[in-house]
Formats: C-alpha cells, sequence, structure tokens
C-alpha cells in the first residue's frame, strides 16, 4: 500500500506532556493521524499519514444516524533500547476485519492495517512516554460516510488512527475494583453486536455503568441476556475466576468480545501447566464458591490495564469480597509475566512483539 505522509511543520506542532504520571486516558492526541477512504468504484484509497486535525463531515452521513462504527485498540510501548514495541497487533487487525463484517463495512487486508499502525507511531515516534507504565494508544476506527437517510449499508467510509500518550492504570499501585452484578440492564444478545468491536455496545452500556458509579462502583459485572445468571464481562474487560486451583472464563458464545488479553492469558497459564477452562460460569456457582472459600481470584483482562483485580462484588443487595480485597497471586503473576513480554524485559518465546519504526 502507498502512504503519502504530509507531516506536521515544526510549529503545528503541539507540547508534548511533561509529566508522565499525569498522562491518564484517552485526553491528549498526538501530532498527526492516518486517514484513507472507501468508495465502492476505488475500494480503499488515499491512504495518508497527515497532521492531527478535524474531519469534515456531511451531516447526513450514515454513522451519525444509524451507528455504523467499529474500532480498535492497541498500545505502542517503548522497548529495550528505545524500540516501538506492538503487543499482538495481528489480532486486533484480524478482529477489525471479522467488526468489519458483521457490521456491513469493508475489510483491510492486516498487512495494510500493520503499514499503517507502523507509519503513524514512526511519525509520532517521539510521543510514545518512557516511563514503564505507560504507553503511546492507537485507536483504528472506521465509520460509514455515505450522506443518506435511508437504512441499508453505506457505500463510502473512512478508515482513521489516532493516538496518544496514556499513563500506567497502577501509578498509585493495584486498586482492586468494587463491580455491581446487573441484574436490569445487559449488554448484548446471542446474535447481536457482542462480539464486534462497535460504539453501538458501548452505547448500549452507559447506562448500567452510571447507575453503578452513583452507588458507588467502579463496573458492571454483565450477565447473559436470557435468563441473567452466566457471567459474560465485567465493564469493558473479559473476566477470569480462580475456582481452587483452576482458571476459569467464559468461552466465546457470540456475545462475548474475543479480547487478546483473554487470548493471552489462556495461552501463558497453559504453558504453565495450570488447570485452564473455557466453560460458563453461572452467578450461582460464584457465590456459592464465595462462600465455601473456593474462589480464590477474579480479575478483568483488557489491552487498557492488562488484569484489573476485582476486590468486590455486589450481588442482589449483599457484598461479597474476594480475597480479602487485595491482588491476588494469579493475577499480579500474569500481569507480570504480560507486561514484561510488552515491554521487551522477558524474552518473547510467542513472537507476539512486533517491532515498528
Ligand atoms: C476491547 C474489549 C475487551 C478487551 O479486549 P483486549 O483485546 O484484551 O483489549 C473486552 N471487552 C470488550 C467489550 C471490549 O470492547
Amino acid at each position: 500500500m502507498e502512504i503519502a505522509c504530509h507531516l506536521a511543520a515544526p510549529a503545528q506542532r503541539k507540547p508534548k506532556p511533561a509529566d508522565d504520571s499525569a498522562l491518564g486516558f484517552g485526553k491528549i492526541f498526538s501530532d498527526h493521524m492516518f486517514l484513507m477512504e472507501y468508495s465502492l468504484e476505488r475500494g480503499w484509497h488515499d491512504a495518508r499519514v497527515v497532521p492531527y486535525a478535524a474531519i469534515p463531515m456531511d451531516p447526513a452521513s450514515m454513522v451519525l444516524h444509524y451507528g455504523q462504527e467499529i474500532f480498535e485498540g492497541l498500545k505502542a510501548y517503548r522497548g529495550k533500547g528505545g524500540a516501538i514495541c506492538l503487543f499482538r497487533p495481528l489480532m486486533n487487525f484480524e478482529r477489525m476485519n471479522r467488526s468489519a463484517d458483521r457490521l456491513c463495512l469493508p475489510g483491510i487486508p492486516v498487512e495494510d492495517q500493520l503499514q499503517a499502525v507502523d507509519a503513524l507511531v514512526s511519525a509520532d515516534k517521539d510521543w510514545i512516554p518512557a516511563t514503564r507504565g505507560t504507553s503511546l494508544y492507537v485507536r483504528p476506527t472506521m465509520i460509514a460516510t455515505e450522506a443518506g437517510l435511508g437504512v441499508r449499508p453505506s457505500t463510502e467510509c473512512l478508515f482513521f488512527i489516532i493516538t496518544g500518550p496514556v499513563g500506567n492504570y497502577y501509578a498509585r499501585g493495584f486498586e482492586p475494583v468494587r463491580i455491581l452484578v446487573e441484574q436490569r440492564f445487559v449488554r448484548a444478545a446471542k446474535g447481536g453486536l457482542g462480539e464486534a468491536k462497535t460504539g453501538a455496545n458501548y452505547a448500549a452500556s452507559l447506562l448500567a455503568a452510571k447507575k453503578a458509579k452513583e452507588k458507588g462502583f467502579d463496573q458492571v459485572l454483565w450477565l447473559d441476556a436470557g435468563r441473567l445468571e452466566q457471567v459474560e464481562e465485567v465493564g469493558t474487560m473479559n473476566i477470569f475466576f480462580v475456582f481452587g486451583d483452576e482458571l476459569v472464563t467464559p468461552p466465546l458464545s457470540g456475545s462475548i468480545l474475543p479480547g487478546v488479553t483473554r487470548d493471552s492469558v489462556l495461552r501463558i497459564a497453559r504453558d504453565w501447566g495450570w488447570s485452564v477452562s473455557e466453560r460458563p460460569v453461572g452467578m450461582g456457582q460464584v457465590i456459592q464458591a464465595i462462600q465455601d472459600g473456593s474462589l480464590r481470584e477474579a480479575f478483568g483482562t483488557g489491552t487498557a490495564a492488562v488484569i484489573s483485580p476485582v476486590g468486590t462484588l455486589s450481588y442482589k443487595g449483599k457484598e461479597y469480597n474476594i480475597n480479602g480485597g487485595r491482588i491476588g497471586e494469579i493475577a499480579r503473576k500474569l500481569f507480570d509475566e504480560i507486561t514484561g513480554i510488552q515491554y521487551g524485559e522477558i524474552m518473547d518465546r510467542y513472537g507476539w512483539v512486533h517491532q515498528a519504526g
């Protein structure tokens, strides 16, 4: 793929954040973005890296009315000797194409997506923060841009990538989260959009998350849309439980997002010889295991936090503590291993790290 590069003039460039400890998430954006358009006649065309700027849009653009949008989220890490490291980027690009199929958007060859991310993070390599735990977050996005209010798949789209430095999730140490098991709203039903990474799933989740926050919780635990009994995901992460000596996560049943971090945890734990299962987990079983002491740990997995320990579950009006509200040994070991590989400190025995630039 031919990528044109129009880099920002020095005077156009934004000041870089001075303090890595104040980065937060998704508030600061780097100097450039990647753009390319799609039309039925021309396919994908005009791939380019340009200065970060607003995107002019027709108010009739289909994405604004019917939500035809998908995205991805991955990070560029500052590795040994300043290397730019991406973690399993092909898994993100393959997932992008599966999401595209589900939302009737056109796919993009994974090599082209990789080339686009490479070109962009190379142009903005000075934006990759160096402090351990920080990174440059990369957000590929595809939207339907045809102007029209008829309900059908758009024949024109825009693919763009923006990036921005993000902070260390655990700058103040591990803080296990307080989770409300959601009893009324659902995130996704089988046959719906649950396994696609699309803004619509997030729109569906906002009200439950807002109400949970008002009650003092960090996030909600989503149950299946049928009987509200099987555990699906936690907030915007996949969920794992440690029952006795067994590491368990719900199977990819169609309404669960297939996380890259989830897959990495499963792979590493299996290689370590742990007992690992992808099987349905009922809320009844979770409460039973808390009460008989066999639930040792619970944690969420996702690119943002990598591993997020669950300290408290609130279910049907009762609060339950998990592992005394502390981070567990297994969560800690997996966190150290995955972040060690991401930052190039632990040998990459799986070939997961792609060096950009
Ligand atoms: C992105 C996402 C995840 C985590 O996926 P990773 O690839 O591990 O970052 C989990 N659940 C939902 C709903 C997501 O959107």
